[in-house]
């Protein structure tokens, strides 16, 4: 089941700017109080732009094959003007199976695969980690959704994607503290101290607050204590108005 795809530039992240074709798949295993995804997990269609940045969306029903979800792909998007093929959520990896079936479809981009994930199954992970290049992973903290962080999967969960290209992301906001800051610091020390680290500001709204710039700084020098590569990065998509 999918919510969207499109042709943009990836927005978050140290691989900001870079081109990008997004396939977001539907549903997720968790329940972050910030979350900006729609919630219904079997939408009766997705939408698909047709032109990058025009807006020219077409609805198709779901669910469709792998094999007509790639001519989809390669019909609208020239997938060597791109850098990877983003799969994002909801929670790309409750769809292990499809992405399988889909992956050996859809090479040609210039760095292959680039999984969006909230990096708690790491069984999952670890079931197509051959077919995934690059990997976003993300640690929500308990002041950001409410809910309790799962350490322990976390840690299982970078210790599979350690195997490839990864960095972890952590949405800061004003109720974001430096123990809960220093838990991921920690997690990534134990598993390789160069595995980037990016902080990225929370986007306000909803009532959510951002952290002062004063606070964010020195979040990103107690992150540096330890770790080799810690870097302050925004939503950018969102400023230029992209998808
Ligand atoms: S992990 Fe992402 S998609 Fe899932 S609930 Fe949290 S913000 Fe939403």
């Amino acid at each position: 089941m999918f919510q969207e795809v499109f042709s943009s530039v990836q927005g978050e992240g140290p691989y900001v700017g870079t081109r990008q074709v997004f396939v977001r798949f539907t549903g997720c295993n968790l329940n972050c109080a910030f979350c900006d995804t729609p919630t219904n997990t079997k939408p009766e269609h997705f939408v698909l732009e047709k032109t990058p940045g025009l807006r020219d969306f077409i609805q198709i029903k779901n669910p469709v094959e792998p094999i007509r979800m790639a001519e989809l792909i390669k019909h609208y998007y020239n997938l060597e003007n791109h850098h990877s093929v983003s799969l994002t959520g909801g929670e790309p990896l409750l769809h292990t199976d499809y992405i399988a079936q889909l992956v050996p479809l859809v090479q040609g981009t210039k760095r292959g695969i680039f999984l969006e994930t909230n990096g708690t199954l790491p069984e999952k992970l670890a079931s197509i980690i051959n077919r995934i290049d690059i990997i976003s992973m993300d640690i929500k903290l308990f002041s950001s959704t409410k809910e309790k962080t799962p350490w322990e999967l976390h840690k299982e969960f970078l210790q599979v994607a350690s195997q490839k290209d990864v960095y972890v992301k952590v949405v800061v906001s004003s109720a974001t503290n430096f123990d809960e800051l220093e838990q991921v610091v920690e997690l990534i020390k134990n598993i390789n101290r160069n595995i980037e680290l990016v902080l990225q500001p929370v986007t306000p709204k909803g009532g959510i607050a951002p952290l002062d710039n004063h606070s964010l700084l020195l979040l990103q020098e107690q992150a540096l204590k330890t770790l080799k590569n810690v870097r302050v990065i925004p939503q950018t998509h969102l400023m230029m108005g992209q998808l």
